[in-house]
């Protein structure tokens, strides 16, 4: 299974500079399954999601199934600004739960939303839609992919999602407010040995009160210790909530359950029986400058500091992109290590001077081109600083 995230904040869509980081579209993610297109909820990250799809040369046309755990605006306002509509060949499986309320039902939603005057009359080519409401503790096959469903606590009601294939699990509770005994006791079984949990984590401890229909870090890091997940996601973070924000939640995330990771835009995880992959596609913002040099790469999250070469690729005010051999983990610290010939030292000889330069890895990816390489992009953390060296074999260093 791949997951990909194209939406990862609650509530409304929130695009400022403190939000750029982790994103502010609201949830729309990609599941690649047995084969299968999954769409899980069509929040506004659902818009560059379908300009992508548009994009894939797909013969006779796309057929991919939309899950909605439910229809509040975070989570529908996507759907007119999905390109893929459009498009006659391609076909779509709408799933949901039964909305209350609207005696048309899930498709009678969908007409509501595609039509006047919520959106611009339709004109020219529209995709086939079926429709299947989606009962609480109900499960169904996509070919070799089960999805199993559970009631979620949140005003108006909502769905959770499993979704299983090949031994491997993930587990979609996008807005659930824990302290409902029973809906808690579904969601732990629902995510029971989930390699993959993306959870609500809206809120902090001190925001929640009853009837909210979110959660915090803190209850989702409880869920997943309860249900035995293996990674937690935390998601549909508050619209309000900056970048910095964010990370202190992760760190603090952390110290309780260790994979935890906050959900941003961008964000790939491959999930196989035995293991889950974290893939990045953060950019970093400041121009780069191509550095094709040699570079040494310290890391230090072993207890003997494993250092390995690799090739720098470009560096920029901010971070550095280099290719390595070796594997990395999104958030691995780390130190690149850059020997640098200078001028001359007083007495005419060439001397050393050591670059350091360390940093957090934010972005993780395989080269096609490099059999078993990955291409790192790291964010630096700490200031440059420059230590002087000797070179090897000079004795002018200490001639003074
Ligand atoms: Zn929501």
């Amino acid at each position: 299974m791949r997951l990909s995230f194209w939406g990862v904040r609650g509530s409304i869509p929130s695009p400022h500079p403190d939000t750029r980081r982790y994103g502010g579209h609201t949830p729309a993610l990609e599941l690649r399954a047995a084969n299968q297109v999954v769409l899980l909820d069509a929040g506004t990250g659902l818009a560059p999601l379908g300009q992508k799809l548009h994009a894939e040369p797909l013969i006779p046309g796309l057929t991919a199934h939309l899950f909605f755990s439910h229809y509040h605006w975070d989570h529908v306002q996507g759907l007119p600004h999905f390109a893929p509509l459009s498009a006659a060949g391609n076909k779509f499986t709408v799933y949901g739960p039964a909305p209350q309320g609207t005696p048309g039902g899930l498709p009678g939603i969908v007409d509501t939303l595609l039509g006047v005057p919520f959106t611009s009359p339709q004109s020219g080519a529209r995709s086939g839609l079926d429709f299947e409401e989606i009962a609480p503790d109900s499960e169904i096959s996509l070919g070799e992919l089960r999805v199993c469903a559970r009631r979620a606590n949140h005003p108006g009601g909502a769905l959770a999602y499993r979704f299983e294939h090949d031994g491997s699990v993930l587990v979609y509770a996008p807005d659930h407010e824990p302290g409902n005994a029973e809906l808690d006791l579904g969601l732990r079984q629902l995510a029971r040995g989930a390699q993959l949990l993306v959870c609500d984590a809206q809120l902090l401890p001190a925001e929640q009160s009853p009837g909210s229909g979110h959660g915090t870090w803190e209850s989702a890091v409880a869920l997943a210790g309860d249900a035995g997940v293996r990674n937690l996601v935390l998601f549909h973070h508050a619209p309000e909530r900056s970048d910095h924000a964010l990370d202190q939640i992760t760190l603090s995330a952390r110290r309780l359950f260790p994979r935890t990771w906050a959900a941003h835009e961008g964000m790939h995880f491959d999930l196989a029986a035995d293991t889950v992959h974290l893939w990045e596609c953060r950019g970093r913002d400041a121009q780069r400058m191509p550095v094709p040099l040699p570079v040494l790469v310290e890391s230090g999250q072993h207890t003997a500091p494993l250092r390995h070469e690799a090739r720098l690729h470009n560096l920029s005010f901010h971070g550095a992109y280099f290719v390595s051999p070796l594997q990395y983990d999104l958030d691995d610290r780390l130190e690149l290590v850059l020997d640098l010939e200078t001028g001359g030292d007083a007495y005419g000889d060439p001397t050393l001077s050591s670059l350091r330069l360390q940093g957090q890895v934010m972005r993780v990816e395989p080269l096609t081109t490099n059999g078993g390489w990955v291409g790192v992009g790291v964010r630096f953390v700490e200031p440059r600083r420059t230590d002087a060296a000797a070179l090897p074999g000079s004795d002018k260093a200490t001639d003074a």
